[in-house]
């Protein structure tokens, strides 16, 4: 027997004792963790690769040829993604996000995204289906998503200044190629499409200012992201977060007027203003300022069937022990309960306490590229 499958059996072991001593849940429609918040959200890491190396995410010191990526057979296949994905409308998601490392990479996505757009939640509405991707290969692949049933897009760009550009993403990637992806974008048919910011204090704050002109009349939603502490290879510090309250100072400073927007749903990242004559909607992820922990409502499925329930968790669950060593006939049920299980004994609230607990920044994390934003 190989090395490594030994862990996988006696992980499925575990499980198998585990569940044995609950009584099994299934479909239940809707469930609540233990601070009443419902589980609405499965976000998808399709890949643990990327074509960029932004310093904050995948630092070109850490992810280098020399990085254990995983093997191709330690991925989940779409059929066992949407095995998974089933279960968790099941239990009351409506919005699927895939994201990676880069999504685009992973080799026929437009699949993946046909397969899952299929879903209905349980009232019977479409599933909200989305990506994040860094744009470099949308130029090539918008249509291909468009037809095959995505329902929104999110491209993330950190400046649109090439030299600052190429600095952010480390691979000497120009501006002007991401621009053109969301172009091709607009052209498939996506709208509100929503472009994403992080902003690095002392690294591209400057560049805040020209995205906030350049995104008002595009009909595109830009949103600032606080630089969070996510994993443990970005080097993080706390004083190279730019707090949201200073952007909007720094963009009233710049003659914006700004006016806030009611949010959409309660479970909403981002606060929502737009410029005051109206036009160009302009969010805040606040994380790390002003955490939105009580109203979290994401679970998140890594690049090889792990299911984490925060951002910011040591440990993730292994459901594809689970999929891949149990007898056909119960396996959807035991993943089912499973799933229901973790989230109903969930107490997450990480950013809540980054502040009131100096060694928690400390703890292992896993990395974002891995767990998928
Ligand atoms: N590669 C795709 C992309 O960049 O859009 C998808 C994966 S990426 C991990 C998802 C999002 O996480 C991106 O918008 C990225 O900017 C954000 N992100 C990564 N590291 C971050 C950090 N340390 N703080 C805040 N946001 C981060
Ligand atoms: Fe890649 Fe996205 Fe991370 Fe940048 S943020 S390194 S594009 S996964
Ligand atoms: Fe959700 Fe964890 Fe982020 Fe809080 S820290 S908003 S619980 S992912």
């Amino acid at each position: 027997m190989s090395k490594k499958i030994i862990p996988i059996i006696q992980t499925a072991n575990r499980l198998d004792n585990w569940l044995a001593t609950t009584q099994m849940q299934t479909t239940t429609g809707s469930l609540l963790d233990t601070r009443q918040r419902p589980l609405q959200d499965l976000r998808i890491s399709v890949t643990d690769r990327c074509n960029f190396r932004c310093t904050y995410c995948m630092p070109k010191e850490v992810f280098n040829k020399d990085y254990p990526y995983l093997p191709h057979g330690d991925l989940l296949s779409f059929e066992e993604i949407l095995r998974i994905a089933q279960l968790f409308v099941a239990h009351g998601v409506r919005k699927i996000r895939l994201t990676g490392g880069e999504p685009l990479l992973r080799k026929n996505i437009e699949d993946l995204v046909a397969m899952l757009s299929v879903l209905r939640t349980v009232d019977g509405e479409a599933i909200d289906l989305t990506l994040t991707t860094n744009g470099a290969l949308l130029g090539r692949k918008a249509q291909a998503l468009k037809d095959a049933g995505l329902s929104r897009i999110t491209v993330s760009l950190d400046a649109l200044d090439d030299t600052m550009f190429k600095r952010m993403n480390d691979v000497d990637f120009p501006v002007g190629d991401v621009l053109d992806g969301i172009r091709a974008a607009s052209t498939a048919g996506f709208t509100n499409i929503k472009i994403n910011m992080v902003v690095k204090g002392g690294t591209n704050d400057q560049e805040v200012i020209p995205m906030a002109r350049y995104f008002k009349s595009s009909g595109h939603i830009l949103r600032f992201i606080e630089y969070m502490d996510v994993g443990a290879s970005n080097g993080w510090k706390l004083d190279e977060v730019v707090p949201s309250a200073e952007i909007i100072e720094k963009l009233e400073q710049a003659g914006m007027r700004l006016q806030p927007l009611g949010s959409q749903s309660a479970s909403e990242t981002a606060t929502r203003w737009q410029h005051s004559d109206g036009q160009g909607e302009i969010g805040f992820i606040s994380s790390v300022s002003q955490a939105f922990c009580h109203s979290c409502s994401r679970a998140r499925l890594s690049t090889q069937g792990k299911l984490y329930t925060c951002l910011f968790a040591s440990e993730g669950h292994d459901l594809r022990a689970l999929l891949r060593h149990q007898q056909e006939d119960q396996v959807d049920q035991r993943l089912s309960h499973l799933i229901a299980q973790v989230w109903q004994t969930r107490d997450d609230h990480y950013s809540e306490m980054r502040h009131q607990q100096t060694d928690l920044t400390q703890r292992k994390k896993i990395e974002m590229s891995y767990i998928g934003g």
